[in-house]
């Protein structure tokens, strides 16, 4: 006997392996427990151009992990009339407004019945199409709900501005849970209410508003003061419903020839014994801070795993240290080659040091990770509690500063260590320091212990009875219901 269709959601994930990796697994997870069709929409990302060997680009995401729902990369959009110096935010807000008529196709085309239209943080200027088919338009943030508390502090302090008025955050800003945000800290674009950027950001948070409700990929425990801060929002329909429907933490499964050198590498590790050093998918380091952290990483006498990223060479304090001169023709674009003369050798055997990317999901779920050096992305800070494994917070842009108080003076699962005021550049005894206490020190020994505490959180949240496949199902119930013409859309 043939079963009716499932009713249809369709994601859209902005550009970024920070935003498409958790969208895919919502993705997954909407197919194989909670009866939905899924259309995973992406928007091709402009800077990255075509890399046709690059094995982590979006298309290879997806193939690794899309099992059971279909996806589609929208047609790219021209955005060569922008001025050159166009801030990153700016050239993704257009990037998305240009995107919409691609988009309403795709929605347009997508088989019936359709329950819902589920953009995400950055691509919430697509939600008038979920009022345009009369669906629910739903937002999933792939940030914290801390984040998402900002957001709506700055939104709700423009509301009774006029038009073009612009205020800055207060300072410090205050966290649900009690800790205070520097201005300093605040995320970027966020810092300066002159910059063309900013208005854009109060105008996307506005947005937020249109949505029934809005997917956070987080759990209960990991912030539990937000959680209730939003539900009381929500009761006083001060905020759309809230719903901790996280962690989104795909399972590993990359299998190709580099990541299967960096599993066999730990498989030889004793448990608990590597420090892993990564700063997610596009962050860098000056040539002066690859050298400290390298000399860093060789005093603290511990085994390390280091994802080395081409350092940053452009801008204020980022000269090349000389070593541009030492360079061969063809070096240059190796990252290997701009660590410090020797370092390599060195610490061979008890380090490795790999380019620009490894299989994060498998070095974190390895028995011999033990510590993770980590730029504080979301996803990355959920991959690295999901597994067990402590952090020392380096944040670099984004909203990462801003996830580093919250993680080391908050949440407890993070040591940060200091950057020298002269120059911003985190010292090698610092470095060293940082590794060593959280390894083998006191305070090293409650952060280790506050994780194991929210690991197990983390596995329960998403056991069959768990609060957010509980929230999950209680949002996919109210699509399935949509889809059916059972429920009233509310927009
Ligand atoms: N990632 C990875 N290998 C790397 C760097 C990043 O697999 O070498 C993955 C990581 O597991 C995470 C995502 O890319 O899922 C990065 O997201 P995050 O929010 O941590 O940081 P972003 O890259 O957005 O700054």
């Amino acid at each position: 006997e043939q079963q009716p269709p499932r009713p249809h959601v369709v994601l859209v994930a902005s550009p970024g392996a920070g935003h498409l990796n958790p969208m895919a697994e919502l993705a997954r997870r909407l197919v194989a427990h909670h009866s939905l069709a899924v259309t995973l929409v992406t928007i091709p990302d402009p800077s990255a151009g075509p890399k046709p060997n690059d094995s982590h680009s979006a298309a290879a995401t997806l193939s690794s992990t899309a099992t059971g729902f279909t996806t589609i990369v929208l047609p790219s959009v021209p955005l060569d009339d922008l001025p050159a110096d166009a801030p990153i935010g700016t050239v993704l807000f257009e990037l998305i407004a240009r995107s919409i008529p691609h988009l309403r196709d795709v929605v347009a085309a997508a088989s019936p019945p359709l329950a819902a239209l589920v953009p995400d943080l950055f691509t919430a200027a697509t939600l008038p199409l979920a009022a345009e088919l009369a669906v629910p338009g739903y937002l999933f943030i792939p940030a914290s709900l801390t984040a998402l508390h900002v957001m709506r502090a700055l939104v709700e302090l423009h509301d009774d501005a006029s038009l073009g008025e612009h205020r800055d955050l207060p300072d410090p800003l205050l966290f649900p849970c009690g800790a205070a945000l520097r201005h300093e800290d605040v995320p970027v674009g966020m810092e300066d209410s002159k910059a063309p950027v900013y208005a854009q950001i109060v105008e996307e948070g506005r947005r937020y508003r249109l949505a029934a409700g809005l997917l956070v990929n987080t759990f209960y425990e990991m912030e539990p003061a937000a959680v209730e801060e939003f539900k009381f929002a929500a009761e006083r329909g001060t905020f759309p419903p809230v719903y901790p429907v996280g962690p989104f933490v795909r399972s590993s499964s990359e299998e190709d020839a580099a990541s299967r050198c960096v599993t066999e590498w730990l498989d030889r590790q004793p448990n608990g014994s590597v420090v892993y050093v990564s700063f997610g998918s596009a962050g860098s380091l000056s040539v002066e801070q690859t050298a400290e952290l390298a000399a860093g990483l060789e005093e603290s006498g511990h085994r390390f795993l280091w994802v080395v990223r081409m350092p940053s060479l452009d801008g204020q304090n980022h000269s090349d240290m000389g070593k541009r001169g030492d360079l061969s023709r063809g070096e240059e674009d190796d990252p290997l080659a701009w660590l410090p003369e020797g370092f390599l050798d060195r610490t061979s055997g008890r380090g490795l040091a790999v380019r620009s990317w490894a299989p994060q999901v498998a070095v974190l779920s390895h028995p011999a990770t033990g510590a993770f050096v980590s730029h504080c992305g979301w996803n990355s800070t959920l991959e690295s509690v999901s597994y067990g494994v402590p952090m020392v917070a380096w944040p670099l842009y984004a909203e990462q500063r801003m996830n580093a108080v919250f993680l080391s003076e908050s949440v407890g699962v993070a040591l940060r260590p200091c950057a020298r005021v002269s120059d911003g550049v985190i010292g090698r005894e610092e470095v060293a320091a940082a590794v060593r206490e959280l390894m083998e020190g006191e305070k090293g020994r409650a952060v280790r212990r506050r994780t194991g505490e929210l690991r197990q959180a983390a596995d329960m949240a998403w056991a069959p009875e768990g609060s957010s496949r509980r929230a999950m199902e209680e949002v996919a119930e109210r699509w399935r219901a949509a889809a059916l013409g059972r429920e009233e859309v509310r927009q």
